[in-house]
């Protein structure tokens, strides 16, 4: 595995299980059992009836993009390195939606309602990325 140097997300024990997840190649999101919201990126409590009783089920992975772009040029300096690249908003079966980018295509095809699957990227020996992909016909 070749050196990662892009910016690696921050792990916070509210976001451990998630980022756990993602290393075991399960897309995990949150479900609030008393009123039933589908919660995502994690949080100590419902953002809907702010009960504590949440709990983590692992989601398809299968969804759509909403809207995206594919940046070519004029990348924060961070990013450089990855150039071009594509950025999407995925609205994932059970209801929630996610930034990600999109790999394994030809950025021209992209279309937004395009139907997409997660892969998962392990980018450093602690941190696996999930991403999407045009979903298999
Ligand atoms: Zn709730």
């Amino acid at each position: 595995m070749s050196e990662y140097t892009l910016p690696l997300p921050v792990m916070t024990t509210l976001s451990k299980e998630y980022w756990d997840g993602c290393k075991a190649e399960r897309l995990l999101y949150q479900h609030c059992r008393n009123c039933d919201e589908v919660i995502f990126f994690p949080k100590y409590l419902c953002p809907n009836c702010m009960s504590h009783d949440l709990e983590w089920l692992q989601s398809s992975g299968r969804g759509k993009i909403l809207t995206f772009t594919v940046t070519y040029e004029s990348a924060p300096p961070a990013f450089y390195a990855a150039v071009p690249y594509a950025v999407a908003i995925i609205e994932l079966e059970e209801g929630f939606r996610m930034m990600s980018n999109l790999v394994e295509c030809d950025f021209e095809e992209l279309e937004c309602e395009m139907p997409v699957e997660v892969v998962f990227d392990a980018v450093t020996d602690e941190v696996t990325l999930p991403k999407f992909r045009p979903a298999a016909k």
